[in-house]
């Protein structure tokens, strides 16, 4: 298998611009792609402001920091942002149609060596991979939210995925600082088989009136040494992403347990959809890093 080198990164939203930092800041060529190009201006910005806070850490020199972006280019152009690449990391909008049509766009686009990559939280890596005519170099490489401080990447393989994709990916994943795990390729893997219910089971209990906002995510925070509460936590993944995540576990393991909250159904219809959006079960206002509970638990 060749080396690594060019990397092409597909979305340019909440995780795009993490996984594209990571790789341009351990030296890789890194193309960002996205339909939006709002979308792109915004990830550089981010990116940009997140090497600031580690030059002002003394994490990273100036330098380094220049070297970073300048290894760093956008397109909407997504076919010619592939012709180079050796490893595509597509992180769209969590939709399974939409993966599999940019999966048989990006099979065209890139080169016959090229591993595509899939940053999904739930989505069948196999599936995918059939949407392409290379299924034993299509994997899942499954980053965490915020990218750039976050040590795990679960690496999950499709029923055709090969060992040489597999080590290929463990070994780039260890050259970003990360630490890979494998998991199999079952509804939401591990991460989110875990996480999602209990997402899920905490929006219950608001809907229920069991306790309010602040309070459950408070519990869950001192009680569980969680570092934030589920609540804010789903504003933070996205609540469009997190419905997204439970359907696929509800139709894909066929089980109640799974079905998502009417509350958290509601929510995402309305576009009110966490940070992202700027409320969710909190109002984020610009410039202010302490959220508040939303007028609508008040
Ligand atoms: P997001 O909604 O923030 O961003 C998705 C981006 O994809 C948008 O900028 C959109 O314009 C772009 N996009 C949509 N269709 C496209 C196309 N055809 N070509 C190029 N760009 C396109 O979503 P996100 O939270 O960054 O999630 C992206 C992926 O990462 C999803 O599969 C999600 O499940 C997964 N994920 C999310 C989190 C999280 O905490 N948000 C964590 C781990 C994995």
């Amino acid at each position: 298998m060749s080396a690594i080198n060019n990397v092409t990164v597909i979305g340019a939203g909440t995780m795009g611009n993490g996984i594209a930092h990571v790789f341009a800041q351990n030296g890789y060529t890194t193309q960002l792609v996205d339909l939006n190009a709002d979308a792109l201006s915004r990830a550089v910005a981010t990116i940009t402001r997140n090497l600031d806070r580690l030059v002002s850490k003394e994490r990273l020199t100036e330098a380094q920091k220049n070297e970073t972006l300048s290894r760093l280019t956008t397109s909407t152009e997504m076919r010619a942002a592939c012709a180079d690449a050796d490893l595509v990391v597509e992180a769209a909008t969590e939709n399974e149609a939409l993966k599999m049509k940019i999966f048989a766009q990006i099979d065209e686009a890139a080169p016959a060596h090229a591993i595509l990559a899939t940053n999904t939280s739930s989505i069948s890596i196999t599936r995918i991979a059939a949407a392409t005519s290379r299924p034993a170099q299509v994997i899942g490489m499954h980053f965490m939210n915020p990218v750039p401080l976050m040590k795990l990447v679960e690496i999950i393989r499709g029923y055709s995925t090969s060992e040489a994709t597999c080590e290929a990916v463990l070994a780039c994943s260890k050259s970003l600082g990360k630490v890979p795990v494998e998991a199999n390729d079952y509804p939401g893997f591990v991460a989110n088989r875990v996480l999602l219910p209990m997402i899920n089971e905490a929006i219950i209990t608001l809907h229920e009136g069991v306790a309010k906002v602040d309070a459950i995510d408070q519990i869950m925070k001192l009680g569980m040494a969680h570092p934030m509460g589920p609540l804010q936590l789903a504003d933070f993944i996205g609540l469009d992403v997190c419905l997204s995540i439970l359907r696929v576990l509800h139709e894909g393991l066929g089980k109640d347990k799974y079905a998502p909250c009417p509350l958290l159904v509601n929510m995402v219809a309305a576009g009110k959809l966490g940070r992202k959006s700027g409320e969710g079960f909190y109002v984020y206002t610009k410039g202010s890093k302490d959220a508040i509970v939303s007028p609508s638990f008040g």
